[in-house]
């Protein structure tokens, strides 16, 4: 397709990109390689915006596939990072700011517990990126239960773990083949992939290798297909056949954690249910390298030094990334994730009723203030499978209509919009004066 406008400045610089890194990129979906076109380079983000290199300046809807969650540049967390850095960038020792974040990720999470005195997350170990904190959660549920095999989600990301990297073999209960070259048969083998929001399936899965596994792995509410909240009961059923099973359900709320609610997917639905194990990245680092894992104290025990199960890293807890993250989730009250469920309702509302206005089949799916619209027939969509069901025509020319009118949304129709507390009504404005024309052009492009 012909795009409504080039990009010069951040042409010459993929250019350039591209001789020096595979691609262009340094994480494949910033190639824009499902959409076309050419990626753009920001140059400087501030609060709800950012700018590219060509000096034109966007409403941001990807807000850095969720850590922004104050918006660009909040001044809070600015001065918390100008602080941190005048008193030095690593130290390779403890530090304060590692206890200080650790103490907010457990005050948040217990707060959510239906029971009063209840610690879905005792004790908590910092990393440096989502990746690592599910690598680890799963390497320390095989350590802590003695099993190897671990059951994922088809449609469910987890970072670029090699056991997590697994596509559905031929049945639903056998083990998994490996999804990119790279991982080894061996390491698909021992993960099962079935299909979200299927209990069938899962029981199915665990009368056959119950006493091998060690963890479910899930996220809270998958984001990685677009949102596909679990349906009505679905966790409450991952903690039941788990626990008759002596296996361990780990939560990735790498994208939910603190972003949905407070206390992330969880405190919309501690009801359902405590997992073992929780995950956590994006929100806590305030645009920085931090995640982290935790959960019950007598698991996390055997997590080196305290026990057996080997974990490390040079720049874990940098004082840098945990000033930043810890000031995040400060700023992060409840009057901001009330303000990010009311701009995603009247946000999602809008992007309806233009793409109804035109006819163009789709539905728009929530998990607390995060969504996504899916360009479908369907009237919901609950896996993987009805996920790839849509028309990614229709949903490229509405990306590239929205890009050019200056509203920045993820280069993928399988990816979470992102609003922050500092899209205002200036923003949304914006936003919504740009759906008429894009809603248009999907029509134009619709592939039936
Ligand atoms: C982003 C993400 C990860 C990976 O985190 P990185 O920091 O990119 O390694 C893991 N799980 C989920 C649910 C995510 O959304």
């Amino acid at each position: 397709m012909s795009y409504p406008y080039d990009a010069p400045a951040s042409q010459e610089l993929f250019e350039r990109a591209s001789r020096v890194t595979p691609g262009g990129v340094n994480s494949p979906v910033r190639a824009f390689r499902a959409v076309g076109g050419t990626p753009r380079f920001m140059t400087a983000g501030e609060g709800p915006y950012l700018t590219d290199a060509d000096g034109r300046r966007y409403v941001d809807l990807v807000c850095s596939w969720g850590p922004m969650i104050l918006g660009h540049k909040h001044p809070a967390v600015l001065d918390a990072v100008q602080q941190a850095v005048a008193r030095g960038f690593s130290f390779g020792t403890p530090t304060e700011g590692e206890v200080a974040l650790g103490e907010e990720i457990v005050r948040r999470m217990n707060a959510a517990a239906p029971d009063a005195g209840a610690h879905p997350v005792e004790q908590v170990r910092l990393v440096s990126s989502g990746t690592e904190a599910t690598m680890s959660a799963v390497r320390l549920a095989r350590g802590f239960t003695g099993r190897s095999a671990v059951v994922k989600f088809a449609g469910c990301y987890h970072g670029h773990v090699d056991a997590l990297l697994a596509s559905a073999g031929s049945g639903v209960a056998t083990f998994a083949l490996p999804d990119t070259p790279g991982v080894t048969g061996a390491s698909a083998a021992d993960t099962i992939v079935l299909p979200y929001n299927d209990v069938a399936a899962l029981e199915a899965a665990f009368a056959q290798h119950g006493d091998r596994i060690a963890a479910v792995i899930t996220e809270a509410a998958p984001g990685n297909m677009g949102v596909v909240p679990p349906e009505p009961g679905f966790t409450a059923a991952l903690r039941r056949v788990t626990q008759q099973h002596g296996a361990l359900l780990i939560s990735d709320e790498v994208m939910t954690g603190f972003r949905c609610s407070s206390a992330g997917w969880y405190g919309l639905e501690a009801d359902q249910g405590t997992p073992d194990l929780f995950t956590f990245g994006k929100v806590m680092g305030g645009g920085f390298p931090a995640a982290g894992f935790g959960g019950r104290a007598d698991v996390m025990a055997k997590l080196a030094p305290a026990g057996p199960v080997y974990q490390a890293g040079t720049l874990s807890g940098n004082p840098i990334a945990t000033a930043a993250g810890l000031a995040t989730l400060q700023h992060a009250t409840d009057e901001v994730y009330t303000h990010l469920t009311k701009v995603a309702r009247e946000l999602a509302e809008q992007v309806s009723v233009a793409l109804s206005a035109e006819s163009v089949p789709h539905v728009v799916q929530f998990a607390g203030s995060m969504f996504s619209v899916f360009f479908t027939e369907l009237s919901r969509v609950v896996n993987y499978d009805d996920a790839k069901q849509q028309d990614l025509p229709a949903f490229t020319a509405f990306f590239h209509s929205m890009l050019s009118q200056g509203v920045y949304l993820p280069p993928s129709a399988f990816e979470c919009w992102f609003l922050s507390a500092a899209h205002d009504d200036a923003a949304l404005d914006q936003i919504v004066a740009a759906l008429p024309a894009a809603a248009r052009a999907a029509a134009g492009r619709m592939s039936s």
